[in-house]
């Protein structure tokens, strides 16, 4: 009767993880990093350990018998060390709340599991999945709260120990395996997801940002400063003169050139702006929030640091130089593409007056 009991509470538990599935991923692909993924997942954790204790097994009045241990003991490999205090708070008191006979046992036992999980995640490597033969061991420790069994008079314990202890070891055993699963599968797709995403975003050659991607998010950029007040520059650069690069060194040390400019490029656009390979050996910078002033200084300065600086293409260094072409975008109903437009024709007038320098766009 018990045992049947405990595989419906059992059965339960996994239909609240699969439920709790579709959240999970949803919530997850929202949120970047570790650490953003490690605080969604001891929520979907704590949720589902709630959710279990909503529906146990009860053995007499104020003993009752759940899957919470499975998210227990899961929850500091997968939410880290805050996850895994935040549930036990919270656990321990829906538990304090139940009250009944077994109440000083059921905190005991959600403090054990706690910390076998704490202990355990100590030796995790942080990301990728948890391999089999740990989550087997977590698994098993999931059952260590039987201790706290020991609080109750002898003759109870023994009574509830013959009753679910076997199934309660083979419930936690598969409960943590299929859990740690399914918070697995679900972080490799998200993971692979925005991998893919990244990958179409980027330019293979110099990891900027491509001419798609630019394309879509200069102009959300420049809205967005416009929206705050901001003014936003943009410069196209084109390397002088490359092809004889590529003739003279060969195409793979051009590559290595354009690598190199890329990296000038981006450590000086800074974490605010957006530095994109349009395509050859052009290129752009937005920076949203610089004005003409500074704008002017900023790609005369980066000029002079490109031109100044030794591209080592392995065999030989290069120095080449750019010419940039910039406009500054102000709040004046001018479109994107009109912005662009201008600074384009301010680049192929630098180019006209002799390469290696920096023209601004004629004011209209
Ligand atoms: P200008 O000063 O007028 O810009 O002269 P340029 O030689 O830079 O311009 P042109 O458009 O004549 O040549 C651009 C060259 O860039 C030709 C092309 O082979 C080279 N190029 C384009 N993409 C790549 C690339 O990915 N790698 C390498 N190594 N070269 C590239
Ligand atoms: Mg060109
Ligand atoms: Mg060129």
């Amino acid at each position: 009767m018990k045992f049947e009991l405990l595989i419906a509470a059992f059965l339960q538990s996994l239909g609240i993880v699969f439920l709790a599935t579709l959240p999970y991923e949803m919530v997850l692909t929202r949120v970047k990093g570790l650490a953003g993924r490690r605080m969604v997942s001891g929520l979907v954790l704590t949720a589902c350990a709630l959710g279990s204790m909503m529906v146990p097994v009860t053995l007499a009045d104020g003993l009752i018998f759940d899957m919470r241990h499975v998210f227990l003991v899961l929850a500091a490999t997968y939410g880290g060390l805050p996850a895994a205090i935040l549930m036990a708070a919270v656990t321990s008191a829906y538990r304090f709340f139940v009250g009944g006979s077994g109440m000083l046992a059921g905190v005991l036992g959600i403090l054990i599991s706690t910390f076998v999980g704490i202990a355990i995640a100590r030796w995790n490597t942080i990301g990728g999945p948890t391999p089999l033969r740990r989550l087997a061991l977590m698994g098993l420790c999931a059952s260590l709260c039987l201790a706290a069994l020991a609080l109750l008079p002898f003759s109870t314990a023994a009574a509830v120990l013959l009753q679910v202890g076997p199934t309660f070891v083979i419930a936690n055993l598969l409960g943590v395996i299929l859990t740690a699963k399914m918070l697995d599968r679900e972080q490799g797709r998200v993971l692979r997801e925005q991998a893919l995403a990244e990958d179409a975003m980027r330019d293979p050659l110099t990891g900027l940002v491509n001419r798609r991607s630019f394309d879509r998010r200069a102009p959300q950029m420049v809205a967005k400063a416009k929206g705050q007040g901001r003014p936003s520059s943009l410069f196209l650069l084109d390397v002088d003169h490359f092809k004889r690069v590529n003739d003279t060194y060969g195409h793979p040390a051009g590559d290595a050139v354009l690598r190199s400019v890329a990296d000038i490029l981006s450590a000086r656009a800074g974490i605010s702006g957006m530095t994109a390979r349009l395509g050859g050996e052009e290129f752009a910078v937005l920076l949203p929030g610089v004005d003409e002033v500074s704008a002017r200084r900023k790609a005369e300065r980066l000029r002079g640091e490109i031109a100044g600086a030794s591209h080592d293409v392995g065999s030989a260094t290069v120095e080449v130089t750019v010419s940039i072409g910039i406009e500054t975008i102000a709040d004046d109903g001018r479109s994107f593409q009109e912005a662009f437009d201008r600074a384009d024709a301010a680049l192929y007038r630098a180019k006209k007056a002799g390469r290696n320098r920096v023209t601004a766009a004629r004011a209209a």
